[in-house]
């Protein structure tokens, strides 16, 4: 754990006790604060209470003596509304932050010069980060890694000289730190997500500036017009901007072309590094997120070689692109994080022959915008709630069957897929719906699948995440 000693004797106001706010909670006691916490939900305050943290109810607080506010981020900032506790904390003049803003005053004061790479974007956050942790910890770094992923950022180990930190952040966390300064920063790309929260397009952009606004190096992927003004921008305000993209051939940063990515400086370009055969970087999109975690690893010094091996030992996060299994020549991939169609285009444009397994709560929208990718596929098999739906989407653009439940699902496609005519194929469950109607969560959905996968007889587990 990281005590916040920079809060020693300050009264802070911790609202939202889940595992992050309870962790930040015992951070600021560690380092001396004087701690009041509370939640809306009375079991989270038992538990913190029963962890010997002070517990109160905020509204009933002297306010007046309160420094800070310290919020968790799921808790509203701004959109739709406030939460109350921010109406509070604003009204008395204390300011309001989160766990994230707690670590980097921490890391000014006692390790200015630990290597901070801080990571955001709509999509591909946690894969460039654990991508970027795990090429820093194979080529022999001390790395830590969390914030948005994994361990809630006080629970790290404290700031030391050599000591990488790798964090996630989302544009909650973003907007709870007002002082974030990465010596790298990454904003991968900018898409309309989570406008419930930030209320415009132009909020959320703001917002995922900053990260990179405060960064030593900001790392951009310039393939979105927000993200490509936002380099400009910064560029133009004198910060050291590199560059990435995987749709034109840049005259100065990193761009891709395949599976080779590029190093450009002063209009020549050099092979760099390569993702050919990298099962768990396959995919345009994935290439864009090793792009920026080569940019990340080479601003921290480390070597093509280096970068290249890490690459190339990458196991992938589960239930994204997450090979789990191999049949003969049919491998079986669970990508269950694609809740919605957007997030399945990147997996069905991956690969020629999908034997697909889709369908769960439907969204808005339906699949209707994946139908560029239906010649792709052998056959469909369809569960859940969405399953008429997408049916009626399918039509006759490919077969498809009415399976109901991911067992039965990938029975089916196992035994279709194994007589494909082509050899190679690919069973993959990329559902473009949610999970509640059949799992709790995607990963259990992502779980199911696997189980299925590796009961079929014969199958070869991959990786780590299949054993
Ligand atoms: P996040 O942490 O931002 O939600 P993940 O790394 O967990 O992103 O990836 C979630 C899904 O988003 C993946 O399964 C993939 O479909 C898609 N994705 C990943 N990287 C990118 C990217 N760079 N651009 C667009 N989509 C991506």
């Amino acid at each position: 754990m990281i005590a916040a000693t920079t809060f020693k004797g300050r009264k802070v106001a911790v609202f939202g006790l889940g595992g992050s706010g309870i962790a930040t909670a015992h951070a600021l006691i560690a380092g001396g604060a004087e701690v009041l916490a509370w939640d809306d939900n009375p079991e989270s305050v038992a538990k913190a209470k029963a962890e010997g943290i002070v517990t109160g109810d905020l509204r009933e607080a002297d306010w007046s003596a309160v420094d800070t506010l310290l919020l968790a981020p799921g808790v509203p900032l701004t959109h739709p509304r406030p939460h109350w506790s921010a109406e509070l904390a604003r009204a008395a003049g204390a300011e309001i932050i989160g766990d994230i803003e707690l670590f980097v005053r921490e890391r000014r004061a006692r390790a200015p010069e630990a290597p901070l790479i801080a990571i955001t974007g709509t999509n591909g956050k946690s894969t460039t980060t654990a991508l970027t942790a795990h090429v820093l910890k194979a080529a022999g770094r001390d790395t830590q890694m969390g914030g948005n992923i994994g361990r809630a950022v006080m629970t790290l180990e404290p700031p030391a000289p050599e000591r990488h930190y790798v964090i996630e952040c989302s544009s909650y966390q973003i907007d709870l730190a007002p002082t974030l300064d990465p010596s790298a920063g990454v904003l991968l790309n900018l898409t309309p997500d989570h406008l419930d929260r930030h209320g415009t397009m132009e909020h959320y952009a703001e917002v995922k500036e900053r990260l990179v606004a405060g960064s030593g190096t900001a790392i951009i992927g310039i393939d979105d017009d927000y993200c490509r003004a936002i380099a400009d921008r910064l560029e133009a305000s004198g910060r050291n901007v590199v560059r990435i993209s995987v749709t034109r051939r840049l005259e100065d940063g990193l761009f891709c072309e395949g599976a080779q990515l590029f190093k450009a400086e002063q209009s020549s370009a050099k092979p760099l590094l390569s993702v050919e055969g990298i099962g768990s970087l396959r995919g345009r999109h994935n290439a864009q997120n090793a792009l920026a975690a080569a940019a990340a690893c080479l601003a921290c010094g480390l070597s093509p070689d280096e970068i290249q091996a890490g690459f190339r030992s990458f196991p992938g996060l589960a239930h994204r692109m997450e090979q789990v299994g191999r049949l003969g020549r049919v491998l079986f991939v669970n990508d269950s994080k694609a809740t919605n169609a957007d997030a399945a285009a990147p997996a069905l444009s991956s690969f020629p022959r999908i034997y697909w397994i889709a369908g769960g709560l439907p969204k808005s929208g339906g699949i209707e915008s994946l139908r560029p990718f239906f010649p792709r596929i052998a056959k469909a098999y369809l569960v859940g709630e969405a399953a008429p739906v997408f049916a009626a989407t399918i039509g006759e653009a490919a077969p498809y069957e009415i399976s109901g439940t991911i067992p039965a699902a990938v029975e089916h496609a196992a035994r279709d897929a194994a007589g494909d005519p082509a050899g190679e194929a690919v069973v993959l469950l990329s559902p473009a719906c949610a999970s509640f109607d059949q799992f709790r969560n995607f990963e259990v959905r992502g779980e199911a699948f696997r189980q299925a996968v590796l009961s079929l007889a014969g199958v070869e587990p991959i990786g780590e995440q299949g054993k």
